[in-house]
């Protein structure tokens, strides 16, 4: 049978990346040609946006490729032989991603993203299990992917949704509000990692105390998958949502883990071709499993990149990844306080802070500020990061966010500093 997944890291397939790479940042910045880029203004490209989206390596891209070029076709449909090797390549991806996450493939939903991963427990789990008197409680520090989908139950079921606050001085949950807001509570949504924050919360406590309620846990694990291993077994909470393209797969797919317990609770969420048993004109009737949730033509070209993603960063210790990532960020973090009126929100000198920086100058708005920053050649982002109540809470409309990962380096560090430090001088 074809192997898609053969060579795709330079020989080495997934089963013998077993023995971790010592981290060389040199070498791993090799894997990603975009990171070798030029702006039009001639400045070279620092690319610090990694919580909005990872950059890919050559091998992410070349899988893609490959699909296109040489084995283009619908899965799970016809049986000629290129839908055979799109259908393995499809099927062989799921069983190394759900295996990265430390699963079995059949509690896999591929999604088109954190986002419609969160979705598909609203519409798929929630609506089928919750009503007036539910409650799901959720934390200030959530992304809009993990607080819309809440509220818009709330409104057709009646089910009532609960914030945990954060506390601003030390910009970590209040846990005893957590405690008190589990009263009762049916679900409950945590982000691992916050995209604006950098914070990890203390998930494994969250997951204890909220099942010993007899609630439901779902972990937004959009940021956290790039910075640590996420073994959804061991772990033990009922739903994960990650992105791919977070951590070197592309956009356009995700999942959702789901428990075998859980998963039997579902009902279908998006319906039509793929889903179903059998349709006649009088009804239809749905596959069971994750089947049930999977409509349409599958991502079968993001499908198999995502999965070169995760063969890729198999080669690594996760925790090297995140030791790497805290040492540049610690060190820009100590250095942007002492540059006169920057104040940064959050903690990233924290251990298992995980590389977001967001920061605001007292007298030069962020928009400028990020623009200054372009000009530089550095990408920050800007804005409300998807997360107004956690705005509101710092009482401020937007930060600006420099976001590191496994390639970046501390010379890029450095050149960043100067550069903040000379738009400082010069601009307040
Ligand atoms: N949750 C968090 C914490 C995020 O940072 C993001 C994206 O920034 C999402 C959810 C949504 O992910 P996606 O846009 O890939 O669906």
């Amino acid at each position: 049978m074809y192997s898609p997944h053969a060579a795709l890291i330079g020989g080495r397939s997934f089963d013998q990346c077993g023995d971790d790479l010592p981290l060389d940042i040199e070498a791993i910045r090799a894997d990603f040609p975009i990171l070798s880029r030029r702006l039009p203004n001639g400045k070279q490209l620092v690319y610090f946006d990694n919580a909005a989206t990872s950059q890919k390596p050559k091998c992410v891209i070349d899988a893609m490729s490959r699909y296109y070029e040489e084995y283009n076709s619908n899965a799970h449909r016809a049986i000629h032989t290129l839908a055979d090797e799109a259908t393995a390549a499809l099927e062989g991806a799921r069983d190394m991603i759900s295996s990265y996450f430390g699963t079995s493939s059949d509690q896999l939903i591929y999604t088109s993203g954190a986002t419609e991963a969160i979705n598909l427990v609203a519409y798929g789990w929630a609506r089928e299990k919750l009503g007036k008197g539910d409650v799901v409680v959720l934390t200030e520090m959530e992304h809009h992917a993990d607080i819309v989908p809440w509220q818009q139950l709330s409104i057709d079921k009646g089910v009532e949704v609960r914030f945990v606050p954060i506390d601003t001085e030390s910009f970590t949950l209040d846990m005893d509000a957590l405690e008190v807001a589990l009263d009762g509570a049916s679900l409950v949504c945590v982000v691992h990692t916050s995209n604006v924050l950098g914070v990890r919360n203390p998930i494994e406590k969250i997951i204890e105390m909220s099942q010993s309620v007899g609630a439901r846990v779902l972990i937004d694990c959009a940021q956290g998958a790039p910075h640590e291993r996420i073994d959804f077994d061991s772990l033990g909470a009922d739903f994960i949502a990650i992105s791919a393209h977070k951590m070197a797969g592309p956009t356009g797919i995700g999942c959702i883990l789901v428990k075998k317990d859980a998963m039997a609770e579902m009902g279908p969420f998006m319906t039509g071709g793929s889903m179903i048993k059998r349709v006649t004109m009088e009804k239809s009737t749905f596959q069971d499993g994750n089947a049930m949730f999977e409509t349409g033509t599958p991502r079968i070209a993001e499908a198999i990149g995502w999965g070169a993603a995760v063969e890729w960063l198999n080669q690594f210790d996760m925790g090297e990844i995140h030791d790497h990532i805290n040492d540049v960020a610690s060190w820009t973090a100590a250095q942007m306080r002492e540059i006169p009126g920057i104040k940064i929100y959050g903690e990233p000198e924290r251990e298992d802070s995980s590389g977001a920086i967001s920061f605001l100058h007292e007298s030069i708005q962020s928009l400028d500020l990020a623009l200054l920053l372009d000009e530089g050649g550095f990408a920050v982002r800007t804005g409300h990061h998807c997360a107004q109540p956690l705005m509101d809470a710092l009482g401020v409309p937007s930060t600006n966010r420099a976001s590191f990962w496994v390639y970046n380096t501390m010379g890029e560090a450095e050149a960043f500093i100067d550069h903040l430090r000379y738009i400082v001088e010069r601009f307040s």
